[in-house]
């Protein structure tokens, strides 16, 4: 009996200075970045109270961002401009009269789009908006620009190098809603061309196989080379991702991307939301495999939070906490939160951020 007490003891040990059990106020969790916006000098006090080290906002307003960045170096904060596939009116205010190239789905994809659209019902018959689906056949309900024609890639490089040029004193860029509508391959006409080409230097691989292939090759060519070109204007330009909408072939693929902070979801948003063991496996996949193909990689365990919504289920300041608990057991140091401004206006999730976050000698 003593014998069992004494490897209980000693089990439980090992698992707490694995991080498997972290302590409360004690936890491997070093870095947060949120993604929001607002007026500065709301947000920013606020962000750095409560431990946030980067605010990521989708904004392209030299004025705004200036202004940000100012509030952020009151405050040791450092801001991001995000850029999205989703940004077709600022493809069409660039390129007036040219018609946005936009990524193509097939029929029952289509139609699956038109079935989600017209769920009013609350919590969307668990749609996941873009996250691992639970049910029938999912596709993002925003158009997104296609990522294999070349207009998609000249436009986001103009306005790479507009932002960082008219607010020089940005931390970084930022890559979201970098993906396929339907979560796999585009399927127009560009797409299909570069495809059928990619099929003949790889005759050996199967159609499906190849379509996979080539969708995910293609889609971290395009996250690298506009990284690249963002390192070319701004050498010391951090660059930061969320890997969404999700690629179902593989997931976890953000850290084929050689950007410096790659966010990919650890918790997402809705419910059935995900177990506290799939939390912790995909912050440890995240966290363990960051540099697998680049030094620069820093894996990041991406936390969604709604806290209030008429459309669906959100989460509180117990479920939060787990998460984070469920997120630092597997070994992660950086997080990205989405929504920044909904840990704000909750002041019990915001303090369960502080604990974590708050008060580490990073401000
Ligand atoms: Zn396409």
């Amino acid at each position: 009996m003593r014998n069992f007490a004494l490897l209980l003891f000693a089990v439980l040990s090992s698992l707490v200075s694995w991080g498997c059990l972290p302590e409360a106020g004690k936890n491997n969790l070093v870095h947060l970045a949120g993604w929001g916006g607002g007026k500065p000098e709301e947000i920013v006090p606020l962000a750095a109270d409560t431990g946030f080290d980067e605010i990521i906002v989708w904004s392209n307003d030299p004025a705004y961002l200036n202004m940000l960045v100012e509030w952020g170096n009151k405050f040791n904060l450092g801001i991001y401009s995000s850029l999205s596939l989703s940004h077709v009116d600022r493809f069409k205010k660039r390129f007036p009269g040219s018609e946005p190239p936009l990524q193509a789905m097939n029929e029952k994809e289509t139609a699956a789009l038109q079935r989600i659209k017209e769920d009013k019902s609350f919590g969307k018959s668990s749609y996941q908006y873009g996250g691992e689906p639970v049910g029938e056949t999912e596709v993002l309900t925003s158009p997104l620009l296609c990522l294999h024609c070349p207009e998609t890639l000249a436009y986001f490089k103009a306005e790479i190098g507009d932002i960082l040029t008219a607010a020089p004193g940005l931390t970084g860029m930022a890559f979201d809603y970098f993906g396929y509508q339907n979560y796999r391959c585009c399927r127009c006409e560009q797409s299909a061309k570069l495809l059928a080409e990619w099929r003949e230097k790889h005759p050996e691989i199967t159609a499906e196989k190849a379509e996979e292939a080539f969708s995910l090759e293609t889609l971290v060519e395009f996250n690298n080379q506009l990284a690249a070109y963002a390192r070319s204007v701004k050498p010391d330009v951090k660059i930061a991702t969320h890997v969404y909408p999700v690629f179902l072939p593989e997931p976890l693929y953000g850290n084929r991307l050689d950007v410096d902070y790659c966010g990919q979801t650890a918790a997402w948003f809705f419910e059935p939301f995900w177990s506290m063991g799939k939390i912790t496996e995909y912050s440890r996949i995240i966290t363990r495999d960051e540099k697998k193909y680049f030094p620069r990689g820093e894996g990041v365990a991406m936390i969604g939070v709604y806290v209030e919504s008429k459309a669906h289920p959100v989460k509180n300041a117990e479920r939060v906490r787990l998460e984070l608990q469920a997120i630092a057991a597997g070994g992660a140091d950086r997080v990205q939160v989405c929504s920044m401004n909904h840990v704000l206006k909750d002041e019990a999730v915001r303090q369960v951020f502080k604990e974590f976050f708050g008060g580490k000698g990073n401000k």
